[in-house]
């Protein structure tokens, strides 16, 4: 299962920058306009980590995040508050409330990720840690971390997002457009053969000690997981 993102935030153009970003790095997104619909997703979705912004209407963030700390149910769940406050009080205010981390508005949605990683690093246990399977291929989503047969395969970045999505849709053909599109993001201007570059060097990590190449590439249509590529 993938680890679910709460977003509460009552704006919603960037509730779906969030939720368009979340999704594309992996995690499952409920949504919540409002503080009170906060505490009721949380108690009926049991999210694993919350991104709660400061300013919403009926019940500030502030107070969610209070609340949240003293619900035994949900007092260990990770909590980074998004806010247009910038001031030094502010963030010591977030953070005495039981936030776990605190991010100014404007952000990028990459450092975010990355933060909300953090945090939920911080406060799982590494069993609860999710994994995603393929074959004798296993890829720890939160650790960053791949394994091939038990040994560690060491991938770059773009590698390690390429092979994750297609280890998330196993025996589906994607266009080189389509990885670059979901892999790469839309803002990013790269050309297609980029994407050969970059799969060449996945399976090169993947079949490093002559195992089975696990990728197979379907000549003028693109790539696919296949067990028997
Ligand atoms: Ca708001």
């Amino acid at each position: 299962m993938k680890p679910l993102v709460l977003i509460v935030e009552d704006e919603a153009a960037l509730v779906a920058m969030l939720r368009y970003n979340l999704e594309k790095e992996g995690f499952a997104v409920c949504e919540a306009g409002d503080g009170e619909e906060a505490l009721v997703q949380i108690a009926e979705r049991k999210p694993d980590a919350v991104l709660l912004d400061w300013m919403l209407p009926l019940v500030s963030g502030i107070e969610v995040c209070r609340r949240i700390r003293r619900d035994p149910a949900a007092r260990g769940l990770p909590i980074v508050m998004l806010t247009a406050r910038g001031e030094e009080g502010d963030r010591v205010r977030g953070l005495n409330s039981g936030a776990d981390d605190y991010i100014v508005k404007p952000f990028s949605p990459v450092e975010l990720i990355a933060r909300l990683r953090a945090v939920m690093r911080r406060t799982m246990p590494a069993s609860a840690e999710e994994v995603l399977r393929f074959g004798d291929v296993a890829l720890h989503l939160v650790a960053h971390r791949v394994t091939r047969a038990g040994r560690p395969v060491q991938l770059g970045p773009t590698e390690f997002r390429l092979l994750r999505y297609l280890m998330h849709h196993p025996d589906r053909v994607f266009s080189r457009e389509q990885l670059l599109d979901q892999v790469w993001g839309r803002e990013v201007h790269v050309e297609e053969r980029t994407v050969d570059v970059h799969i060449r060097r996945l399976r090169k990590a993947l079949n490093a000690g002559g195992a089975r190449d696990i990728i197979r590439t379907v000549r003028s249509a693109g790539y696919s997981l296949e067990e028997k590529a």
